[in-house]
């Protein structure tokens, strides 16, 4: 990580710590006293009107995330696009329509029976990728999410998530598929829904991903879509 990165992100922990991030890790036993839900709204509240980095000019609303607070299977995308900044709701979309149909219609389970969240809560100008900075200020706010709800299994959506959540910089197509790990909870990468809509053809790479997911969680594959 270049030195300039690295005294800027320093810069943004200190901020992070002033703003009461760090909170939910450092005093445990008060933590454990409350439920899931609290505890993300506490976080939501923390972050607030955030101007830790400079997605904050463009935006509309913070995108949080969604989903139920206990889910067992969370989903991580990389950052808000424009319908997903007006709605201040993650993945509603064209994008988020085809992860919607994945998990309802492939998976088989409720799109509230899962958790949604992304990588950056604002969204990037024109959606270009999140910038480092972006990514590594705003990441305390998703480990605190991810550290609550306590997943069984996570699905990294495309490379942005890959890169940022577990530090690894492969394309996807060559991690896609493998049982990764962030902090001992298994991870599956797949492509991201906006690929899918620009590559039809890669639905059946990410249905693969899925089955495996579904075997680990223990929910039977329909043999019409066991192929
Ligand atoms: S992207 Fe994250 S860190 Fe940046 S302003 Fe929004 S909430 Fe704050």
């Amino acid at each position: 990580m270049k030195n300039d990165l690295k005294s800027q992100l320093k810069a943004r922990c200190d901020l992070l710590k002033q703003f009461g991030v760090g909170y939910y890790f450092e005093e445990k036993e008060e933590v454990q006293k409350m439920d899931h839900s609290t505890l993300l709204k506490k976080v939501k509240s923390k972050i607030g009107n955030c101007k830790l980095c400079d997605l904050y000019k463009n935006r509309t609303n913070v995108v949080f995330g969604t989903g139920n607070p206990n889910a067992r299977l969370m989903f991580i995308g990389e950052a808000p696009g424009e319908d997903e900044d007006i709605q201040g709701e993650p993945f509603v979309g064209r994008a988020g329509q085809l992860l919607t149909k994945i998990i309802e219609n492939g998976i088989g389970i409720k799109r509230s029976d899962v958790y949604i969240a992304n990588i950056v809560k604002c969204r990037p100008p024109e959606n270009r990728n999140p910038k480092p900075l972006e990514a590594l200020t705003c990441l305390p706010f998703l480990k605190s999410q991810i550290s609550i709800i306590s997943p069984e299994i996570i699905v990294c959506l495309g490379k942005v998530a890959l890169e940022y959540l577990l530090q690894r910089t492969e394309p996807i197509s060559k991690v896609r598929g493998k049982w990764l790990e962030y902090n001992q909870i298994p991870v599956m990468v797949t492509f991201h829904p906006s690929y899918l809509l620009r590559n039809p053809s890669a639905k059946g790479d990410v249905w693969t991903d899925m089955k495996e997911v579904m075997n680990r969680l223990g929910i039977p594959v329909p043999k019409r879509r066991n192929s």
